[in-house]
C-alpha cells in the first residue's frame, strides 16, 4: 500500500467510527452563524464575553486608527526588526495588571505552550501534568527534554504522592495544568497546587488560563486572580483568542523568565511577530477588561441555568464555568443530538475522540455573554 492509499484507509476508518472531521462551511452574522442555509445561535464559540460580535467596540477601535497606525504586518521576528513599541506597551500593561515583574506576548496560545516548556526544561526536569491538559501543552512536553508523568485529572492526592516520590531526584519539577479545562469546563484546585509547590522546594507552577482570561476574576485576569494565586504561579499563560476577542497569547512572569524565553524559546524567536494592528486591538481590549464585570456576571448566571438543567436531566456535568459539556457517550449518538439542536436553530457541535477520551463524546456548549436568559430557556426545551 502506498502512502496515499494508507491515508485513505485511515480516513475510511475514521468515517466508519463517526470520527471523520471536515471544515464546516459557515458564514457569520453578528453572533449568529449561517450553515446549510440555516441561521443559528452560536453555542460553540470561545467569545465568552461576547466582544467579538460587538460592533460598537470595533467602531470605537477603528476611530483611533490612521493609515500610519494601521500596520497589518510586523515583517519580521521581534528579535530582528519586528519589535514595534505597541508590543512593549501591551506587555507593560499586562505586567502592571497582573502585578508581575514582566510579561511577554506570543503569536498564539499554541506557540506559547509548545515553546515555553521545551525552553525551560532539561533532562533534570520532571514535568507533572494533568491528564486532561490541552494538546498544545502535550506537544510542548513532547518537544522538551524533560521526563513527564501525567496525574489523574485534578487528583491532588496522586500529584502529592508523585511529588513526594520523585522531586528529590530532579533539579526542578514543573507542575502543568489548565485553570479551566477546555472540554469539561471544570477548574483546577489552584490553591492546593500552590500549597504543594510551597511544600516541596524545587517546584514551579505552569497554569494555562486560555479559557479563563477575560472571563473570570473581578478584573477579568482569570481564575488565578479569582483565587488569589497570581503571585505563586511561575508561568501564568493565557490566550487573547477567546474571551479577549483577538489573537495571540501572553505569559505573566518574573523578568528573568521573560529574558530567558526571549533567548531560548524557539516558537518566539523563529516566527514573524503578529501584526502591530492586532497587538493594538489586544491592548484596546485588555485596557477595558476590568469594565466587563456585568458581562461576566451574566455569563455566570446563564451557565448556571444550563448546567442545572443538564444535571436535572441526568447528565453528568463536571463544569464549573461557561464551558458546559453534555456528555452523551457514543460519537454517532452525539452527532444526531447535535443535528437535532441545529435543526432548532442552535449551533451546538459534537466533540469526539481524539479531542476527548473514547466513550465520552459530547456536545460542548460554550456560552457567551451576549446570549440571553430567554435563549437559554428556549435551548433547554430541546435538550433530551
Ligand atoms: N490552551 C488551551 C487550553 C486551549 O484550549 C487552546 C485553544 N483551543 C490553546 C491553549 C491554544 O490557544 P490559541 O488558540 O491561542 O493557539
Amino acid at each position: 500500500m502506498n502512502a496515499i492509499e494508507q491515508m485513505q484507509q485511515e480516513l475510511q476508518v475514521l468515517k466508519e467510527r463517526s470520527n471523520l472531521r471536515a471544515l464546516p462551511a459557515l458564514t457569520h452574522e453578528g453572533r449568529d452563524v449561517i450553515a446549510g442555509g440555516r441561521r443559528m445561535l452560536n453555542l460553540s464559540s470561545n467569545d465568552y464575553l461576547g466582544l467579538a460580535s460587538d460592533r460598537k467596540l470595533r467602531e470605537e477601535f477603528l476611530q483611533g486608527l490612521t493609515a500610519d497606525s494601521f500596520l497589518p504586518t510586523s515583517s519580521s521576528s521581534r528579535l530582528l526588526t519586528g519589535n514595534f513599541t505597541i508590543y512593549e506597551e501591551l506587555e507593560q500593561t499586562l505586567a502592571r495588571l497582573f502585578g508581575t515583574e514582566a510579561a511577554l506576548v506570543f503569536n498564539s496560545g499554541y506557540h506559547a505552550n509548545t515553546g515555553i516548556l521545551p525552553a525551560v526544561s532539561d533532562a533534570q526536569t520532571l514535568i507533572l501534568a494533568d491528564k486532561l491538559v490541552h494538546a498544545s501543552l502535550i506537544d510542548g512536553i513532547r518537544l522538551s527534554a524533560a521526563r513527564c508523568i501525567r496525574y489523574r485529572h485534578n487528583d491532588m492526592k496522586q500529584l502529592e504522592r508523585l511529588l513526594a516520590e520523585n522531586h528529590a531526584a530532579y533539579r526542578q519539577v514543573i507542575v502543568v495544568t489548565e485553570s479551566i479545562f477546555s472540554m469539561d469546563g471544570d477548574v483546577a484546585d489552584l490553591k492546593e497546587l500552590v500549597r504543594l509547590k510551597q511544600a516541596y522546594g524545587n517546584v514551579l507552577l505552569y497554569v494555562d488560563e486560555a479559557h479563563a482570561f477575560g472571563a473570570r476574576g473581578e478584573q477579568g485576569l482569570g481564575y488565578a486572580e479569582e483565587t488569589g494565586c497570581i503571585r505563586e504561579i511561575d508561568f501564568l499563560v493565557g490566550t487573547f483568542g477567546k474571551a479577549a476577542a483577538s489573537a495571540g497569547a501572553y505569559i505573566a512572569c518574573r523578568s528573568t523568565i521573560r529574558e530567558y524565553l526571549v533567548n531560548r524559546m524557539r516558537t518566539f524567536i523563529f516566527t514573524t511577530a503578529l501584526p502591530p494592528v492586532n497587538i493594538a486591538w489586544s491592548l484596546f481590549i485588555v485596557r477595558k477588561l476590568a469594565g466587563f464585570q456585568e458581562r461576566r456576571i451574566h455569563l455566570k448566571n446563564i451557565s448556571n441555568i444550563l448546567r442545572n438543567t443538564l444535571t436535572e436531566k441526568g447528565y453528568t456535568c463536571p463544569s464549573e464555568s461557561y464551558i458546559v459539556p453534555m456528555i452523551v457517550g457514543a460519537s454517532s449518538d452525539t452527532i444526531l443530538k447535535a443535528e437535532e439542536l441545529q435543526r432548532h436553530g442552535f449551533y451546538a457541535l459534537p466533540v469526539r475522540p481524539p479531542t476527548v477520551p473514547e466513550g465520552t463524546s459530547r456536545i460542548r456548549f460554550s456560552l457567551t455573554a451576549d446570549i440571553t436568559e430567554e435563549e437559554i430557556k428556549e435551548l433547554i426545551k430541546y435538550i433530551p
